[in-house]
């Protein structure tokens, strides 16, 4: 590497940060700037269910006190979103218009909740849970013994109901083609709906959901009424329906994007000095011959390694750790290599 490379890494969740981790070892003379549209340096969001037992502030699920960057002789901008990158002459501009140049660039931007079509006109009466502040809204509307809709009900929501349960709240859940995501349970869907219902999960299927209200004086907060005239009160409604890949501002890039954007198994983009990591990515398959995603912080973390370690010379593809499968453990409780972590 020439010294002094700068290396520019947007985004810095688990795949943002391995990468970091990974640059700094292999080329111990390089810049590195790593860069956050939140206000809050790494914490983990999958301890962001803690908040209903008992975390109240955001320092208790750090992953790296500030000092760490540090130490590490990493420049760390949060606050900052970039709105455009520039793959030709190496540069990307931020939404408060400053420019900065890199020689290379990994995209660890994640994904943000996806909301399905049918679900938008009632944005403003849903709750999401992606960061501290949102989760500690969420906490805080919910009275004790509280009623939580979740609609869809992916692994990142369920995980989510599970805590709900364990510590005195109720959970309704209404089916949609998100419930497991991004697991594909097909066939086996009714039994892992039974699994929830152990839980104490109130599972609701069939009838399609005409609309979301806010519920009448002296009711709680929402009310969903479905197509057959039934209604469903809760304090809080939240969507659950998988993730979108944050590449908006990767428009102008000139790098190919599909809903992700598309990597090759090294996961360089179409230029090559973007590369990407983590959730925002679409990795061809050979064996698929389709592009695809793979989730997991086991997968998000070594898309991290992967990226940079290429970056920095060598020329290794990714390889999809573990199994993909939903099961059920011995108590016949639901479980998923997507909740597993160290
Ligand atoms: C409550 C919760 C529970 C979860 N539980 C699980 C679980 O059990 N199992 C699991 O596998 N996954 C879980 N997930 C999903 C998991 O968090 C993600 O898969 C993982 O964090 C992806 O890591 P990443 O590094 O790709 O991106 P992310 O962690 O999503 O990080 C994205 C980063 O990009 C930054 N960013 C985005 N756009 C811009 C921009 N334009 N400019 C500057 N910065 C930008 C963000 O600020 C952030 O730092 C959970 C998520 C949540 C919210």
């Amino acid at each position: 590497m020439a010294k002094g490379t700068h290396h520019v890494i947007i985004g810095i969740g688990i795949a943002g940060n391995r990468a970091a981790e990974i640059l700094r070892e292999r080329d111990p003379d390089c810049r590195i700037t790593m860069i956050t549209m939140s206000r809050l340096p790494f914490y983990n969001r999958y301890d962001l269910p803690k908040v209903f037992r008992g975390v109240r502030d955001w320092r208790e699920i750090l992953v790296d006190p500030p000092a760490h960057y540090d130490k590490s002789h990493i420049t760390l901008r949060r606050d900052s979103r970039v709105t455009n990158v520039d793959g030709q002459r190496g540069t990307l501009t931020f939404a408060h218009n400053e420019e900065i140049g890199f020689d290379r660039v990994v995209v660890c931007t994640g994904g943000s909740g996806y909301l399905p079509e049918d679900l938008t006109d009632y944005r403003h009466l849903m709750n999401g849970f992606g960061t501290f502040e949102a989760a500690m809204t969420v906490h805080d509307l919910l009275p004790e013994g509280g009623r939580v809709v979740m609609l869809g009900g992916d692994m990142i929501g369920l995980d989510l109901a599970r805590t709900l349960r364990e510590t005195g709240y109720r959970v309704s859940l209404v089916v949609n083609d998100y419930t497991f995501w991004p697991h594909r349970v097909a066939a086996q869907r009714g039994k892992y709906l039974e699994a929830l219902e152990r839980l104490g999960i109130e599972v609701h299927q069939g009838a399609k959901l005409e609309s979301v209200k806010e519920g009448p004086k002296g009711m709680p907060a929402r009310c969903l009424v479905f197509e057959d005239g039934s209604e469903l009160f809760g304090d809080v409604v939240m969507p659950f329906c998988g993730l979108v890949p944050s590449v908006e501002f990767m428009l102008g890039s000139g790098v190919d994007i599909e809903r992700g954007l598309l990597v090759n198994p090294q996961l360089r983009t179409t230029n090559e000095r973007i590369w990407a990591a983590g959730d925002v990515c679409q990795i061809w398959s050979a064996e698929e011959n389709a592009y695809r995603f793979y989730y997991g912080w086991n997968n998000v973390r070594a898309m991290g390694e992967v990226a940079a370690r290429n970056m920095t010379g060598e020329d290794e593809p990714f390889v999809s750790i573990g199994d993909e499968e939903l099961y059920l453990d011995k108590s016949g409780h639901i479980d998923s290599p997507f909740w597993q972590h160290d």
